[in-house]
C-alpha cells in the first residue's frame, strides 16, 4: 500500500496529526463546556441573588417611607413609596423571569402576594391616617404591616437561601468537572503521547532496519565477503537499493572469480618459469624473509624451500655481502638496474655471481617482495682471469728481451758498434719502429690486463683534480714546445676533490694528450679544462687538431680499433682509448668524443666528487 518512503512517512505523520487533533478536541470541549457552567453560575444564579439583594434594599425603603409619611412628611413619603414600588416590580419580575431552582418559583409566588399585600396595606394606611388619625395609623403599621415587612424579608432571605445554595452546589459540581476534565485532558495527552512513541518507533524501526541491513551487509562485502546479500525487506526506495546492492556484488563477485582464476593460472605459469629457471633465484618479502626458492637455488645453497621458508635471508644463506646490496637496493641507495658482482665461497671453491635485486611494489609503492637474481659468471669470471694472466704473463716475458732488442737497434743506429750504409741504417730504423710499437702494444696489454683483472686493484681516494692535470701537463709540455703546439690548462680554483685512483686517472689524461699531439701540428692548440656538472667532475682534452670522421666516432673507443685514414706512421695499437674507457667507467664515470674533422676534436669524462 504504502511502496515510497515519502508515502510512509506521510502515513506516520497523518497518524500524530489525527491523534493531536483527537487531544486538541476534547481539550477544547471541557473548556467549552466549563466556560458555559461558569457562565450559568454567574448568570442565573447570580441575578437572582441580586434582584434579592435589590428588593431587600427596596422593601427598607418602603419601611422608612412608610414612616416618613406616619411622622407628618406626607407627600414625601407617598411618593418615596411610589419610586420604590416601581423599582420592587422590576427587580420583581427579573427574578420571577429567572427561575432556575427546585421551590423557587414557590417562594416567588408567596413574595408577589405578600408584596401586593403590603402595597395594598399601604393605601389603607392612608385612608386609616386620613379618618382615624396619626395614632392609629401607626398602631395599623405596628400591627398589620410590619408582620408582612418581615414575612417579605423572610420570604427574600429563603429565595436568596436558594440561590445561594443552588451557587455552592454549582459551583462544587464546576470544581468537580474541572477536575474531571483535567484528568481526562491529562489521561489522553498521555495515551496520545505513549501512542505517538509506540508509533513513531515502530515506523523507525520499519524504516531503518533495511537500512541497517544494508549497512551490515555493505560492511561484510567491504571486507571480502562477496557472498553476503542484503535482505530486501521493503519494496520502497531502500528495498531497491538493497536489490542493485546485491546485484552490483553478484557481478563483482563473478568477475572476481573469472580474475582470481585468471591470476591462479598466471601465477602457476610463472611459478613454473620461476621454478624451472637454471640460475638460482629467491623472493623475499618486505620483512626480507624467504617466500619462495627455485630448484637451482636449493640445490647451489643446499637448503630445502619447506624448511627454509619465511627464515630471514642471513639465517638461511649467511652472506652479509649479499644482504648488503638487497638493503641498498630496496632502500634506494643503489638502483636496481645495476648488477653486482658478489664472490661466494662453497665447498672451497670461490663463485661469482652477477646479482640482480628486482623490487615488486605494491598500490601504495611500497615494496611486496624482493626478487634475488643469481646470475652464475664463475666460468666467465676464470676464462677471463685466466686471459688477463696470460697477458699479463706475455707481455711481461716481452718486455725484456723488446727493451734489449731496441736498445741494440738505438746502439746500431748511433754507429757505435761501426758504420751502417744507408739500407742498413733504414733496416735498423724500421726494426726500431716496430720494436717500439710492439712495446707500446705489450704496455698496453699489461696495463688493460691489469684493469679488467679487477677492480680491487683500484686505490679510490679523495685526490685533487688540479693535482692531476698538472701532472699529466708536465709530462708533456716540452713535447709539446718541441712541435710547436701550444698545451695549456684551464680551472676554477675551488673545485672540489675527486675520488679515484690518481695515478690510473692520470694515465687516462696522458693517453688522451698523446693522441691530441700525435693529431695537431705546429701552431695547433691542446687545452685541457675541469668543471663540475650535474654533481660530478667533467675533465675535457680539446684540440684543433685534424678531427675524427663522423663514422669513426663511436668506434674509437673499442679495443684494437684505430682508423687508417692517417697514413701509417700515426697507427698505434688501438688500445689507448679503450683502457681509458674501462679505467672510467671503473670510477662509475662516462667518456665521450666530439670532433669535427679539420676542427679538432675534444675528448671527455665524468669523475665523482666527494661530498
Ligand atoms: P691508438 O693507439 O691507435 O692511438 P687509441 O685508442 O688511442 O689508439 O685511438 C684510437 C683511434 O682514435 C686512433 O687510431 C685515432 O685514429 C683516433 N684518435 C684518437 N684521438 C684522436 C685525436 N685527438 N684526433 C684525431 N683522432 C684521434
Amino acid at each position: 500500500m504504502y511502496k515510497t518512503i515519502k508515502s510512509k512517512l506521510i502515513f506516520v505523520f497523518l497518524c500524530l496529526l489525527s491523534m493531536t487533533a483527537i487531544l486538541g478536541t476534547v481539550a477544547v470541549v471541557n473548556l467549552f463546556s466549563l466556560n458555559h457552567s461558569v457562565n450559568s453560575l454567574m448568570t442565573n444564579n447570580y441575578k437572582s441573588i441580586k434582584a434579592v439583594q435589590k428588593m431587600n434594599e427596596i422593601i427598607e425603603r418602603h419601611d422608612s417611607a412608610i414612616l416618613m409619611y406616619l411622622d407628618g412628611d406626607r407627600q414625601n413619603g407617598i411618593n418615596l413609596f411610589i419610586e420604590n414600588n416601581q423599582l420592587f416590580n422590576k427587580w420583581y419580575n427579573i427574578e420571577a423571569n429567572n427561575i432556575t431552582e427546585n421551590g423557587e418559583s414557590s417562594y416567588v409566588a408567596k413574595l408577589e402576594k405578600e408584596y401586593t399585600k403590603y402595597s395594598g396595606d399601604f393605601h389603607k394606611l392612608q385612608d386609616i391616617k386620613n379618618i382615624k388619625g396619626k395614632y392609629v395609623a401607626f398602631k395599623y403599621y405596628n400591627i398589620t404591616m410590619q408582620p408582612i415587612f418581615n414575612k417579605i424579608k423572610s420570604i427574600l432571605k429563603k429565595i436568596n437561601e436558594i440561590n445561594e445554595t443552588a451557587m455552592f452546589r454549582s459551583k462544587n459540581k464546576l470544581t468537580v468537572s474541572s477536575q474531571k476534565s483535567m484528568y481526562y485532558v491529562f489521561g489522553l495527552s498521555i495515551i496520545v503521547l505513549v501512542l505517538g512513541f509506540v508509533i513513531s518507533i515502530f515506523f523507525m524501526n520499519k524504516f531503518l532496519n533495511p537500512i541497517s541491513n544494508l549497512i551490515d551487509t555493505i560492511k561484510k562485502v567491504k571486507n571480502g565477503d562477496l557472498n553476503a546479500r542484503a535482505n530486501i525487506i521493503s519494496k520502497d526506495e531502500i528495498g531497491m537499493v538493497s536489490t542493485e546492492f546485491n546485484e552490483m556484488t553478484e557481478k563483482i563477485k563473478l568477475f572476481e572469480e573469472s580474475t582470481l582464476g585468471k591470476l591462479m593460472a598466471e601465477k602457476n605459469k610463472s611459478l613454473v618459469i620461476v621454478k624451472s629457471i637454471s640460475e638460482p633465484l629467491m623472493v623475499l618479502d618486505n620483512n626480507y624473509k624467504i617466500a619462495l626458492l627455485n630448484r637451482a637455488c636449493e640445490d647451489f645453497f643446499r637448503i630445502k624451500e619447506e624448511s627454509a621458508l619465511n627464515k630471514h635471508f642471513l639465517e638461511v644463506i649467511r652472506n652479509s655481502e649479499v644482504f648488503d646490496y638487497i638493503t641498498n637496493v630496496a632502500n634506494q641507495k643503489e638502483s636496481q638496474d645495476n648488477q653486482k658482482l658478489i664472490c661466494i665461497k662453497s665447498d672451497n671453491r670461490r663463485y661469482y655471481f652477477n646479482i640482480t635485486v628486482t623490487i615488486v611494489t605494491g598500490k601504495n609503492k611500497e615494496i611486496d617482495y624482493i626478487v634475488v637474481l643469481y646470475q652464475n659468471v664463475t666460468e666467465l669470471k676464470e676464462l677471463e682471469n685466466l686471459k688477463s694472466d696470460f697477458i699479463s704473463t706475455v707481455s711481461h716475458e716481452f718486455k725484456t728481451p723488446l727493451m734489449s732488442l731496441i736498445m741494440g737497434t738505438s746502439l746500431m743506429m748511433e754507429e757505435n758498434l761501426g758504420t751502417l750504409n744507408k739500407e742498413q741504417l733504414e733496416v735498423m730504423c724500421a726494426i726500431k719502429e716496430d720494436g717500439e710499437k710492439l712495446s707500446d702494444l705489450v704496455n698496453n696489454l699489461f696495463q688493460i690486463s691489469k684493469v679488467e683483472y679487477s677492480n680491487d686493484i683500484f686505490k679510490i681516494e679523495a685526490c685533487s683534480i688540479r693535482e692531476i692535470i698538472e701532472a699529466s701537463y708536465r709530462t708533456f709540455l716540452k713535447a709539446a714546445e718541441e712541435k710547436g703546439v701550444k698545451l695549456y690548462y684551464e680551472m676554477e680554483d675551488n673545485l672540489p676533490k675527486v675520488l679515484g685512483d690518481f695515478e690510473k686517472l692520470v694515465w687516462v689524461i696522458n693517453n688522451i694528450i698523446v693522441n691530441a699531439l700525435k693529431f695537431t701540428s705546429e701552431g695547433d692548440e691542446v687545452s685541457i679544462k675541469a668543471f663540475v656538472s650535474q654533481e660530478k667532475m667533467c675533465i675535457s682534452v680539446h684540440d684543433t687538431g685534424i678531427g675524427i670522421s663522423e663514422e669513426y666516432i663511436d668506434k674509437i673507443f673499442i679495443k684494437f680499433f684505430s682508423v687508417d685514414a692517417y697514413g701509417n706512421n700515426k697507427k698505434g695499437t688501438g688500445l689507448g682509448l679503450s683502457i681509458c674507457k674501462e679505467i672510467v667507467e671503473a670510477h662509475a664515470g662516462e667518456i665521450w668524443c666530439e670532433s669535427q674533422v679539420g676542427a679538432g676534436s675534444t675528448f671527455t669524462f665524468t669523475i665523482p666528487i666527494t661530498k
